[in-house]
């Protein structure tokens, strides 16, 4: 960046670009006329959820320093959305996997301040908040502020927070310019379905589908249902991304939607996409997370002018119909349905 304008040219980096998130900011980076965006992953290219053949593609180990020093040459923007991560039922088993993420960020950091970057975006989650204050599923909203006194999530959440405080020092130390955003539940096509690290959105999908298509009418909720949260459709989290890396926003910041929804709630949305009403399981042994999260939009709305908007029903439909039509696809090779909950 030169003068306060973006420069088209030079590249751009996005490390966990094979990703669910990633994969959608390559492509939009590249409609903005980003010339070159190099985006690198740990996965085989095979794997990844999106890519785009004009983008640097690179396979590479982000917890290494000598690949992060690869990855930040020449680059005038980073994208840290790298991340050993999944849903619930992942990160509530993987502890220590999930705190290895801390790797990826601190050689990137380090990377980037002696690769001269402009600017350096990383992803948080609403995972960093206070666990005494997402006891009640009638949820006050997360501020920002209430990521303090720390108890954030054990293991994937003291990561974030630990990142975050990184990006923080390495910006008050080194005068690296660094953004913050907290994602909160993030969900659309091109994403993790099945396997295990999906996200409650898509597995209810998966679920309604392979309902529809086996005749068995039943489901499985992980905890009592009454949880609650909110969800944020992926173009609402890429337009924020832009919005908070091009602001003068030092300061982590929430990037989540703040429609309420109990897990039993966001069931009826999907049985009524999927045409279907289902008989409902409660696992109550199951992983299910904190019982209420919301996001406050204060902040972001006095800062940046607006917030996440896209209506739940609109953004499950498009999550639904892509969701069936990778589940077809995987019917059609005939390879073994998952037994994952
Ligand atoms: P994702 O798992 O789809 O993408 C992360 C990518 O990072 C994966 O493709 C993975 O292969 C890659 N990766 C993991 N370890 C790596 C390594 N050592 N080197 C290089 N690449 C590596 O997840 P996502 O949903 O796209 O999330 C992106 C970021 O946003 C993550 O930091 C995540 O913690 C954060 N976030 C996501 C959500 C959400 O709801 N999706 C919510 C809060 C925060």
């Amino acid at each position: 960046m030169s003068n306060g304008k973006v420069d088209f040219g030079r590249p751009v980096l996005v490390a966990g670009g094979g990703g669910f998130i990633g994969g959608h900011l390559v492509t939009r980076l590249m409609e903005q006329g980003h010339k070159h965006v190099r985006c690198v992953d740990i996965k085989p290219m095979g794997q990844w959820y999106q890519t785009s053949t004009e983008a640097e593609n690179v396979v590479a180990d982000l917890t290494l320093a000598e690949n992060c020093k690869a990855a930040c040459e020449d680059v005038a923007d980073v994208y840290n959305l790298a991340c050993d991560m999944g849903g619930m039922g992942f990160i509530e088993n993987n502890k220590a996997l999930c705190m290895l993420s801390v790797l990826i960020n601190t050689h990137l950091l380090m990377e980037s301040r002696d690769a001269k970057v402009d600017r350096f975006f990383y992803a948080s989650s609403a995972c960093v908040y206070n666990a005494d204050k997402q006891i009640n599923p009638d949820v006050i909203p997360l501020k920002e502020a209430d990521a303090y006194p720390a108890m954030p999530e054990d293991g994937y959440g003291w990561e974030k927070l630990f990142s975050e405080r990184m990006c923080r020092h390495f910006r008050e130390d080194y005068g690296l310019k660094t953004r913050v955003a907290r994602f909160h539940n993030v969900y659309g096509p091109y994403g993790t379905w099945d396997g295990g690290r999906e996200k409650a959105p898509a597995a209810m999908c998966r679920k309604v589908i392979a309902a529809n298509d086996t005749g068995q009418h039943n489901i499985e909720i992980w905890g009592d249902g009454e949880q609650t949260r909110s969800f944020t459709y992926i173009d609402d989290c890429l337009h924020g991304i832009n919005l908070i890396m091009n602001s003068n926003l030092d300061e982590p910041i929430n990037l989540g939607s703040s429609e309420l929804v109990t897990i039993n709630g966001l069931v009826d949305i999907v049985e009524e996409i999927g045409n279907i009403k289902l008989d409902r399981t409660y696992n109550l042994d199951a992983p299910k997370g904190v019982n209420g999260r919301n996001s406050d939009n204060t902040m972001i709305l006095e800062r940046l002018g607006g917030a996440p908007s896209t209506r739940l029903k609109d953004g499950m439909k498009k999550t639904y119909q892509w969701i069936e039509s990778e589940y077809r696809k995987r019917e059609e090779k005939s390879v073994p349905a998952s037994s994952n909950a």
